[in-house]
C-alpha cells in the first residue's frame, strides 16, 4: 500500500493541483507541499499559479486570500475550521463602527483577517510592509487592525501618524515573554534574537532583528552567527533547519499555534480525493477585499 505522502503526490497530479503550506504547519505537511512560506509569499504564488486547484494548508484567512487573488481557481482548505483567533478578533461590523467614530481615518488592515474584514479596509498590509503601507497613506489618522502589537511597532516607526490601535493579538506571540527570551539567551549566550512583530514591545526590544518569518529566514541565512533564538511559532524551526544547515534555532517551547497544526497528510489527501472543502466568497466581498489587497501591492 502506498504511503499517504505518495497517494497525495498521485492525486495532486490527477487534479493538477498545487499544495501551499505555511511555515507554521506540521513538518510532514511542509515536506509534502510544493511551496512553503509566509502568508504574503503564498498568496503571491496562489495569484500566479497555473495549477487548476490550490490546496491551502494553513488557516482559513490565508485560503481566502488565495481565492481573492485568483478567483478563477478552485481553492481547497483541508481543515475548514482552522480559524486564526486573531482574525476572529476583528469583524466587518466592528470596523464599520470604528469608521463611524473616526470619519477622517484610513483603515489599514493586517492580512491576518477575514475576507469580510478586508472588504472594509482601505488598504491591507503584511508584517513585512506594514511600516511602508502606513507611511504611504495620505490620512494622518490610521485605524490599524487587528494586531495591536504590530500596530504599536508601526507607530514607533512612523511617528507622523496617529495610529488608533485595535484590541487584537495573536495568542501565540502574545504568550512569548521577555523572560522566555532572557532564559533562552542564558542557555545560548551567542545566539542572535529574531522576533516576529506580532510579539509584545518588550520582547521586540530584546531582538537583534524584527521581521516576518520570511525575513527571519533571510536573516539567518545571511548571518555569520551559528545560533538563533526565534520569538515566533515553533513550526518555523523545520523551515529554518532546512534552509540553514549547520545552524541551530531555539524557540520558546510553548509557542505552538494549534490551528496551524490541524492540517494533516490525511486531511490533504481527503481534500484532493473529494475536491472539498472549497473556499467560497461572495462576489461583492471578494471585489472589495481584492481592492484593499491590490492597493497594498502598489506600495513600494
Ligand atoms: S500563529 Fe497567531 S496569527 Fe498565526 S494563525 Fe496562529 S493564532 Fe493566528
Amino acid at each position: 500500500m502506498a504511503s499517504v505522502a505518495d497517494q497525495i503526490t498521485e492525486m495532486k497530479k490527477r487534479r493538477k493541483a498545487v499544495i501551499l503550506a505555511h511555515n507554521y504547519c506540521l513538518p510532514e505537511v511542509q515536506d509534502t507541499a510544493d511551496h512553503v512560506g509566509d502568508s504574503l509569499g503564498l498568496s503571491l504564488i496562489a495569484s500566479r499559479t497555473d495549477a487548476d486547484v490550490i490546496v491551502f494548508c494553513g488557516v482559513t484567512f490565508m485560503a481566502e486570500s488565495a481565492k481573492i487573488l485568483n478567483p478563477k481557481k478552485k481553492v481547497l482548505i483541508p481543515e475548514p475550521f482552522a480559524a486564526c483567533p486573531m482574525a476572529s478578533m476583528c469583524t466587518a461590523e466592528q470596523i464599520r463602527d470604528a469608521k463611524r467614530c473616526h470619519k477622517d481615518a484610513c483603515v489599514v488592515g493586517y492580512v491576518n483577517s477575514t475576507a469580510s474584514a478586508k472588504a472594509e479596509m482601505d488598504i491591507c498590509c503584511t508584517s513585512s510592509n506594514a511600516v511602508n503601507v502606513v507611511s504611504s497613506v495620505s490620512e494622518k489618522e490610521v485605524i490599524f487592525v487587528p494586531d495591536m502589537n504590530l500596530g504599536s511597532f508601526v507607530a514607533s516607526k512612523v511617528p507622523s501618524k496617529e495610529i488608533i490601535l485595535w484590541n487584537g493579538y495573536c495568542p501565540v506571540h502574545q504568550a512569548i515573554t521577555q523572560q522566555n527570551i532572557t532564559d533562552l539567551k542564558g542557555k545560548h549566550p551567542d545566539a542572535k534574537v529574531m522576533a516576529h512583530p506580532e510579539c509584545r514591545a518588550d520582547v521586540l526590544s530584546t531582538a537583534d532583528m524584527v521581521g516576518s518569518t520570511e525575513k527571519m529566514a533571510e536573516y539567518a541565512k545571511a548571518s555569520a552567527a551559528k545560533e538563533f533564538i526565534a520569538a515566533t511559532e515553533i513550526g518555523m524551526g523545520h523551515r529554518l533547519a532546512k534552509d540553514c544547515p549547520g545552524k541551530r534555532f531555539y524557540f520558546p517551547e510553548h509557542a505552538v499555534c494549534s490551528v496551524m497544526k490541524m492540517t494533516s497528510l490525511q486531511s490533504i489527501l481527503k481534500a484532493l480525493e473529494t475536491m472539498s472543502p472549497e473556499v467560497v466568497i461572495d462576489h461583492d466581498t471578494r471585489e472589495r477585499a481584492s481592492a484593499a489587497l491590490k492597493k497594498m501591492t502598489e506600495v513600494k
